[in-house]
């Protein structure tokens, strides 16, 4: 039997998986770092703490591809029976390494002598090759058969895992791998503003003739495109990535807010910062969102002042300086009020420019004029307000989420705008 040399199996161990107690983060984990690499995970298998169980789905996932990845098990109580379980199907006895036990005594020193129930740690199959895991007491095992295949067992703690995956077992799989095997390069592209049909319109065929795959990714606040091409080497791909990031930059033009991985509040941040501006924000629905997700990046107060949430009608009054008689004419949730929103942040604030939101995010508080999603946007720079009206789909957490994104959006285009592109109306559509 010729077996396909990219598969992988993975079989996850533990009760807690098995109940719900615990979700399985790590499977996912070691998918995308192997894919990386040209591997794939072609099964997983989640089994109790058990010693038959763990035996059984090791012997068929090993008949099945030969390439296995245990996770768990490997801690020093009864129910961890990983490596008895594996030394049986292996046909090895369980090997005592001397640098082990030394390691894990001196990871004990401090706490006081070392219970004798850790050392079956310091225990491994016959002939496996260890890696050593600083961050915790189970290090990682290879065993491998020129007839079974490999057995690759890792401790159960996602972030013991996690470093041991990148660190030891990416390398040692690369290292086993055949040269020839094709893998994904990657770029993406994150847009906002745009729906995600009016992006495929868009696009349509325009990268057909590429070796590129295009994936859509909505996101709550936007849709981020992922584009993929396969070889043996980065070099062999890159030409054709570059051609269909540029024909993608020209399809969708100002909807692209980065190339890259970025959030949206880091790339409008950088732009606040190159210009030399500092930002106030006006939040209604959003309370604080906004300034929130501006104030993720380190650094913010470059760029960032502070900001106002006016909930109330009276806080929109009494701090922004809003007019009551504007606001019982219009409503809270009207182009006149976010303006003044706006307006009033950036005056009170003295800085140069201003962010402001306010609107209708449900489940309540909707009606036929201003049905529940209704929000209203807008930007100060200088002496100019822009403003803008959304429809928001979804439920309140959404509405909230978008609102958000929609404001930070305005203001990049807004800024863009600075430098000469198209103006802000006709380049936003609703989502
Ligand atoms: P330890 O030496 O800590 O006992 P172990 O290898 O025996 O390590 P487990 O006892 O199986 O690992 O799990 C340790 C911790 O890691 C538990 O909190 C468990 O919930 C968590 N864990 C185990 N497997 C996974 C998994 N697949 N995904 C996410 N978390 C996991
Ligand atoms: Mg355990």
């Amino acid at each position: 039997m010729t077996r396909d040399r990219t598969a992988v199996e993975l079989i996850a161990i533990g009760d807690e998986l098995l109940s719900g107690a615990t979700i399985d983060t790590n499977a996912a984990y070691i998918a995308l770092e192997l894919e990386a690499i040209g591997l794939r995970v072609t099964r997983k298998s989640t089994v109790a703490d058990a010693e038959d169980a763990i035996a059984d789905a090791l012997r068929s996932a090993l008949e099945r591809t030969g390439t296995v990845i245990t996770t768990g098990g490997l801690g020093p109580t009864r129910d961890d029976v990983t490596r008895s379980a594996v030394a049986r199907v292996f046909g090895r006895p369980l090997e005592f390494r001397q640098e082990l036990w030394e390691a894990l005594q001196r990871r004990w020193a401090r706490r006081g002598p070392i219970p004798e129930t850790n050392r079956v740690q310091a225990e491994v199959p016959a002939g496996g090759t260890v890696f050593p895991n600083p961050r915790g007491t189970a290090p990682g095992i290879a065993v491998a058969d020129a007839k079974l295949g490999l057995c690759i067992l890792l401790p159960g703690p996602p972030d013991e895992l996690r470093a041991l995956v990148r660190e030891a077992v990416v390398p040692y799989l690369a290292e086993r791998a055949d040269a020839s095997v094709r893998r994904p390069f990657r770029r993406y592209l994150r847009t906002a503003g745009i729906a995600e049909s009016a992006i495929a319109q868009r696009v349509g065929s325009a990268l057909d003739d590429l070796p590129v795959d295009v994936a859509f990714l909505p996101e709550i606040d936007g849709n981020d495109l992922r584009l993929t091409a396969w070889g043996s080497d980065e070099s062999e791909v890159a030409g054709a990535l570059d051609r269909a990031v540029e024909r993608l930059r020209e399809i969708l033009g100002a909807h692209i807010y980065v190339e890259g991985t970025a959030e949206l509040a880091e790339v409008v941040g950088a732009m606040l910062r190159e210009r030399g501006l500092k930002l106030a924000v006006a939040e209604s629905c959003t309370a604080g969102l906004i300034a929130k997700r501006l104030t993720d990046p380190p650094g913010a107060s470059d760029y960032f002042w502070g900001g106002f949430v006016v909930y109330d009608d009276r806080a929109k009054i009494e701090l922004l300086g809003v007019d009551e008689a504007t606001l019982q004419l219009h409503g809270a949730v009207s182009e006149p009020v976010v303006r003044q929103m706006a307006e009033g942040a950036r005056s009170r604030s003295g800085a140069e420019a201003a962010v402001a939101v306010t609107g209708i995010a449900g489940p309540a508080g909707g009606s036929a004029e201003k049905p529940v999603g209704t929000v209203w946007l807008a930007v100060a720079v200088g002496d100019e307000v822009a403003a803008r009206g959304v429809h928001i789909p979804g439920a309140r957490d959404a509405v909230r989420a978008r609102a958000a994104q929609g404001a930070l959006d305005l203001l990049r285009r807004v800024l863009l705008r600075g430098e000469g592109s198209r103006g802000v109306e006709g380049m936003i559509n609703d989502h």
